[in-house]
């Protein structure tokens, strides 16, 4: 697919939703190392890219230092590469997995960093995230305690299955705890991948992280 393609197919599950819903795409790169797949995005209007590995990330940020690009760290994050992610100054680290986490990055950067809290919706026990549960207190917790983490909203993987049911399960549980946390200044609910990304939309996703589907047609 195209970025126009993703684009059309993301504006018509978007006005399923609400007209005023808008939707950011975050281009997944973590399938190639070739950076003229990065550029050839970038010529065609994409400008926020995503990587789930810092060493890779690394490479990629100084290889288009050039081109400005919103950088999102996806993964999840160890703490002993805190330091080296800090140091690329990613545009936002969208895989804040629990409060130990964000205290340690509070601890590091040299000033407030854009994250968003990535929550556990479909409670895999091989996914990273808080429990739904606990979501909203530890992201109060964080936004009182530590001045460092500027949490912009929350993040999450849908449910592994083919079952759309569970799927649409996980992403309204997510919505549901990014509309209780709107008060407290969250904008950004970041879920949807290539093979879910219309039914986030269609839950209220208003930031969605798409890579197989789309790099493929710029390999
Ligand atoms: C790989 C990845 C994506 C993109 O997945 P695709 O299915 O390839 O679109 C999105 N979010 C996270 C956290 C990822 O690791």
């Amino acid at each position: 697919m195209t970025l126009d393609e993703l684009i059309q197919r993301v504006e018509k599950a978007r006005l399923r939703r609400s007209e005023h819903l808008i939707v950011q795409i975050v281009a997944v790169t973590k399938y190639t190392d070739n950076l003229e797949v990065l550029k050839k995005l970038f010529n065609d209007g994409q400008r926020a890219f995503g990587e789930n590995r810092v060493q890779d990330m690394e490479k990629k940020v100084k290889g288009l230092e050039e081109l400005p690009i919103e950088w999102h760290f996806i993964g999840n994050l160890q703490k002993n590469k805190i330091n080296k992610l800090l140091k690329l100054n990613p545009f936002m680290i969208q895989s804040i997995n629990s409060f130990e986490l964000a205290e340690v990055v509070n601890k590091r950067a040299k000033k407030p960093i854009r994250c968003l809290l990535e929550i556990n919706s479909s409670k895999e026990p091989t996914k990273h995230g808080l429990e739904p549960e606990k979501a909203i207190d530890t992201y109060l917790k964080i936004k009182e305690e530590l001045p460092n983490i500027n949490l912009q909203g929350v993040m999450t993987i849908g449910a592994h299955t083919d079952d759309e049911k569970e799927i649409r399960k996980s992403f309204r549980l997510t919505y549901n705890i990014f509309d209780k946390l709107k008060p407290y200044g969250a904008k950004i609910c970041s879920m949807g991948m290539s093979g879910d990304f219309e039914i986030a939309v269609e839950e209220g996703s208003n930031m969605i992280r798409v890579g197989s589907a789309l790099i493929k047609d710029y390999m």
